[in-house]
């Protein structure tokens, strides 16, 4: 079965590395969100490329989820010493990546060609994709002004108050052209439980710039609808909300202060005119009926991914579900 994931970081690459562990190498395609990506003490930085590729060479820590496994930090300890900028913790193996690709992308190549090159280097046989290689950037809307994404979320540790999202570049930004084609051959999109607002939602609305729309959907729907004749491609979600909370990060945060109640059942509705089937936490049941009433089909099952069995549990569970609707 061929899968198109779309992913964030530390959610998106968990599940990523579940589907890598069941499926051969050539079907499965992962589009990761740019919006994080931003320049730094001055490297292009791309943190949810660099967990989906670190997590799924194995070279990820497993402990923050983000950064890599038996990290040094004698470079930023320097530069602190020095007096510069340490709010974004780069470790000594980290730096590497982005000085690298810094140089790259300064020497003209694409974020997509050093991915591939980077994906090849570390061993990675699944294809990894950056859902675009014109620059987007996540702005949050907060109480204390507009705030750079890492600003807000690293610097700031998410504390402002958010008051809404907006991608600069968005409206420029197309697709990277292997995307289309990999959405175009697959038989299920497989939305990651990743953060809807900050993660997702800048992939779906680049993925909705050829057909010029402002919203994601219906129009997206056309798109991953387009597999051989038209008929609709199934997509499914998997929440990253669990309890009315998200496992990591500030997704539940968000949804609260933007007057929403966090729930499996608000991710659904998020996603309500794009997927077919909707994959939550058993500790969210009561919710089902409310679900299906979004005209989806529900699956309730344990997605909790501590480790590498259960992220390869929830992966097969997500499979025999699409298997399913097929
Ligand atoms: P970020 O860009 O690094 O914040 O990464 P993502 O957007 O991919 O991941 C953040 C989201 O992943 C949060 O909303 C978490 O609730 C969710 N998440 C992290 N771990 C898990 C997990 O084990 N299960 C589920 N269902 N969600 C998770």
């Amino acid at each position: 079965m061929k899968i198109v994931a779309l992913a964030g970081g530390v959610g998106g690459a968990k599940l990523a590395q579940g589907l890598a562990q069941i499926l051969p190498s050539e079907d499965l395609t992962v589009i990761v969100n740019t919006g994080d990506d931003f320049e730094h003490v001055p490297l292009y930085i791309s943190p949810d490329l660099d967990t989906v590729c670190y997590t799924l060479a194995g070279l990820a820590n497993p402990e923050t989820g983000w950064g890599r496994v038996n990290e040094t930090w004698n470079a930023i300890a320097n530069i602190e010493r020095l007096g510069g900028q340490t709010w974004f913790r780069v470790g000594d193996q980290d730096l590497a990546t982005h000085i690298e690709r810094t140089r790259r992308m300064k020497a003209g190549q694409s974020l997509s060609q050093i991915t591939r090159d980077f994906c090849k280097a570390w061993g990675i046989h699944q294809v990894v994709i950056p859902m675009s290689d014109n620059p987007v950037r996540t702005i949050v809307e907060t109480d204390q002004g507009e705030l750079a994404f890492q600003e807000y979320f690293v610097h700031r540790r998410c504390e402002p108050r958010v008051k809404g999202f907006r991608f600069d570049g968005i409206e420029s930004a197309k697709p990277e052209p292997g995307i289309l084609n990999a959405i175009k051959e697959a038989d299920a999109i497989v939305i990651c439980p990743s953060n809807p607002w900050v993660s997702i939602d800048p992939i779906l609305k680049v993925l909705s710039a050829p057909l010029v729309s402002s919203r994601h959907s219906p129009q997206i729907q056309r798109i991953l609808g387009e597999k051989d004749g038209g008929e609709a491609k199934k997509v499914v979600a998997v929440s990253p909300i669990i309890g009315g909370q998200a496992v990591k990060g500030p997704a539940a945060k968000m949804y609260r202060e933007l007057g929403i109640a966090p729930s499996a059942f608000a991710v659904a509705k998020h996603y309500q005119n794009l997927i077919t089937g909707f994959v939550f936490d058993e500790v969210d049941a009561k919710f089902e009926p409310d679900i299906q009433g979004l005209n989806m089909r529900t699956l309730i099952t344990k997605t909790l991914m501590e480790n590498s069995d259960n992220r390869r549990r929830l992966a097969e569970d997500v499979l025999h579900f699409i298997g399913n609707q097929l």
